[in-house]
C-alpha cells in the first residue's frame, strides 16, 4: 500500500507534521530534508565508516551491547512514542522493542563468528590455497514503514552495523519519531559521530536516498514503492534488498489440534490490528474441521477489544487510508457470499476497527489476494490440504505462512511458497533472530535476520593464492598442442566415466598436498 504524502514536495524550512492517529495530536515537527541533505549525510557516513568499519568486531560488538543498554534504559520512552505516533498498542510497542533488543544482541554476537575468512577447497587448482573473506560494503541505505517502526528498520540496521556499515535511515513519513529515538540512542552510546543518522520527509526523500551514493539500500515497504525504490537504484547501480508486502496463509488440516490452531491464527490475524506484513491474511480450513474450528475462532474473537488502553488487545489503524482499503474488501466479500460471523460493516468506525471474522469467502475475492492489512479474518472451507496449498500458492506474494497438522508438519511446510513458514504457531520465524527473513514473489528479494540477512551487508571477495606451480596447471600460456593432448588426458581421467570421481583427492595425491 503506497502512502501518498497529506502535503507533497520538500524544500528547505518547510517542516514534517507528528500527528497521532490516537487523537490527531501534534506529536512532534521535524525537519523535511532536501536531497542535498540527503546527499550530505551519505557523505558523512561515509567518513564514520572509515572509523566504525576499522574497528575489531569485539569492539564493534562492546558498542553495540551499549547501544542496546542505551535502548533499554530509554524503554519507557520509546514504547510511548511508538504508541502515540502509530497508534499500537504500549504491550504491542514493549514487544518490538523486545525484538530490536534480541536481533542486536545476536548482530553483535554473531558477526566475527560469521565473517571471519574462511578457506575453501581449491578443486582442480590444488596446489592452490583459496580464501573467502568478507568487507562491510560502507554506507547503507535504510528506508523504513510505519507499520513496525522499530522492529523492521532494525532488522536491518542491526546487522548492517554488526557487519561494519555506516547507516542512513528514513523512517516513514508517519513514524519519524519512533526512527528519531533509535538514532539517538545509538549516537548516545557509540561515540562515532554520524554513524547512524536520520534524514525524514516523505516519499522524495526516500527516494533521494535510494538515488544517494550509498553502498546498499534495504526498503522494507509495499511493493508498488519497492519497484520505484528499485528503479531509483538502478540509476548507479546500487545493489538492493526488498522486504515487500504478504498475503499469508495459514493452512489447518483434519488432524490440527483445533485449539491451538484457532488460539495462533486469531492472533495472527489481529496481532498489531492486522498491520503487519506477516500477518495471517487468510485461513484454508479442510472441510471436515471447518465448522468446528470457525466456532473456536469465534469464541476468542468476541473477547478481543481494540482501543488505546492499557486492556487493548490491539490498537488503532495509523491511517485513515487503511481504514478503508479494508471497508473495500469487507464490502466486497459481503456483496459476493461471504457471511461476517464477528463484526462486519459496523465494526469499522474510525481508526479503531472492531474484529472482523468472514466465512464462506470465495479465494479469488480482494480479501483473500490482496494484502487487507486490518483487523480481518476471512476462513475459506478447501476439500484437502492439497487444494489449501494450491489455493495458498496461487498468489503474488510468498511472504509468510502456517501450516496447523499433527503430521508431517514440516514436510507441508516446504510445500508452501513463501520464505518463511511456522509449524503449530504463526510468525515464530520473525522472533528467532537466527532465521533468515524475507519472501519471494512480489513479497520481495534478499533476506534480514540471520546469517543471510547479516551476509546482505558485506561484500565477499574471492582470493586465490598459488602455493607452489604445477606444471599444466599454471595460469599461464604453454604450447598450445600439448597442452591440448594434457587437457584431454586430464578430462578423460576425472570425467571420462572412471571410477574415480573425486577431483580434488586425485589431484592432492598427485601434488602431495
Ligand atoms: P510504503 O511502501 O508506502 O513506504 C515505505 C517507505 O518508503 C516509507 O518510508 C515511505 O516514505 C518510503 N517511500 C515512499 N515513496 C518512496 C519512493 N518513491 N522512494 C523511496 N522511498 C519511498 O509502505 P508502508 O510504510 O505503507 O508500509 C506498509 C507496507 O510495508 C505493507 O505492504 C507491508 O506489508 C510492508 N512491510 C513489509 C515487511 C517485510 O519485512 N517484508 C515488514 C513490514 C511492512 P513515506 O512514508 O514518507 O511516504
Amino acid at each position: 500500500m503506497t502512502i501518498t504524502s497529506q502535503t507533497s514536495g520538500s524544500s528547505k524550512g518547510q517542516k514534517l507534521e507528528v500527528r497521532s492517529p490516537l487523537n490527531g495530536e501534534l506529536l512532534a515537527t521535524l525537519p523535511i530534508h532536501t536531497a542535498d541533505d540527503v546527499n550530505a549525510a551519505v557523505q558523512r557516513s561515509r567518513r564514520a565508516f572509515e572509523v566504525w568499519g576499522a574497528l575489531s568486531y569485539k569492539e564493534r560488538r562492546t558498542h553495540l551491547l551499549d547501544y542496546r543498554r542505551e535502548l533499554v534504559r530509554r524503554m519507557d520512552e520509546i514504547v510511548d512514542i511508538v504508541h502515540r505516533e502509530n497508534g499500537k498498542t504500549r504491550a504491542d510497542a514493549a514487544q518490538e522493542l523486545l525484538l530490536v533488543l534480541n536481533h542486536l544482541t545476536h548482530a553483535a554476537n554473531r558477526a566475527e563468528s560469521l565473517l571471519k575468512s574462511r578457506s575453501v577447497s581449491s578443486g582442480l587448482l590444488a596446489n592452490y590455497r583459496s580464501r573467502v573473506s568478507y568487507h562491510p560494503f560502507g554506507v547503507i541505505g535504510v528506508i523504513g514503514p510505519w507499520n513496525y517502526p522499530l522492529h523492521t528498520p532494525m532488522g536491518s540496521i542491526s546487522y548492517a552495523l554488526a557487519a561494519g556499515n555506516a547507516v542512513v535511515f528514513k523512517p516513514s513519513e508517519l513514524t519519524p519519531l519512533s526512527g528519531k529515538i533509535l538514532v539517538e540512542c545509538a549516537q548516545a552510546a557509540i561515540p562515532i559521530p554520524d554513524l547512524m543518522q536520520l534524514v525524514t520527509g516523505y516519499g522524495d526523500v526516500g527516494a533521494a536516498l535510494a538515488r544517494s551514493k550509498v553502498d546498499k539500500i534495504a526498503f522494507t515497504g509495499s511493493a508498488p514503492t519497492g519497484r520505484k525504490v528499485m528503479a531509483e537504484a538502478a540509476q548507479n547501480l546500487t545493489p538492493i534488498l526488498l522486504e515487500l508486502g504478504g498475503k499469508g496463509p495459514a493452512i489447518v488440516a483434519a488432524d490440527a489440534d483445533l485449539d491451538r490452531a484457532a488460539t495462533s491464527i486469531v492472533f495472527g490475524s489481529f496481532m498489531n490490528a492486522g498491520q503487519a506484513c506477516i500477518s495471517t491474511e487468510r485461513a484454508l480450513v479442510v472441510d471436515t474441521v471447518y465448522d468446528a474450528f470457525v466456532a473456536k475462532v469465534v469464541e476468542r474473537v468476541r473477547v478481543l477489544k481494540t482501543g488505546a488502553d492499557e486492556h487493548a488487545h490491539y490498537g488503532a489503524m495509523t491511517l485513515d487510508r487503511q481504514v478503508e482499503r479494508v471497508r473495500e474488501h469487507v464490502t466486497e466479500a459481503l456483496e459476493n457470499g461471504a457471511r461476517a460471523v464477528v463484526g462486519g460493516l459496523d465494526s469499522i468506525k474510525g481508526r479503531f476497527i472492531e474484529p472482523i471474522v468472514l466465512v464462506d469467502v470465495s479465494p479469488k475475492l480482494k480479501v483473500m489476494c490482496e494484502e487487507t492489512f486490518g483487523p480481518v479474518l476471512p476462513i475459506a472451507k478447501v476439500a484437502s490440504v492439497e487444494e489449501a496449498v494450491r489455493i495458498a500458492n496461487d498468489s503474488n506474494f510468498g511472504l509468510g505462512s502456517s501450516v496447523f497438522t499433527k503430521s508431517g508438519g514440516e514436510k507441508l511446510a516446504e510445500q508452501v511458497h513463501t520464505g518463511m513458514t511456522s509449524v503449530n504457531a504463526v510468525a515464530a520465524y520473525a522472533a528467532i533472530p537466527g532465521l533468515p527473513f524475507g519472501g519471494i514473489g512480489e513479497s520481495g528479494f534478499g533476506r534480514i535476520h540471520g546469517d543471510e540477512g547479516m551476509l546482505e551487508f558485506v561484500r565477499v571477495k574471492a582470493i586465490a593464492y598459488e602455493r607452489f606451480p604445477l606444471p599444466g596447471f599454471g595460469m599461464a600460456f604453454g604450447d598450445p598442442p600439448k597442452v591440448l593432448a594434457q587437457v584431454r588426458q586430464t578430462i578423460k581421467a576425472l570425467y571420462g566415466g572412471s571410477a574415480i570421481d573425486d577431483v580434488t583427492n586425485v589431484l592432492r595425491k598427485l601434488v602431495g598436498g
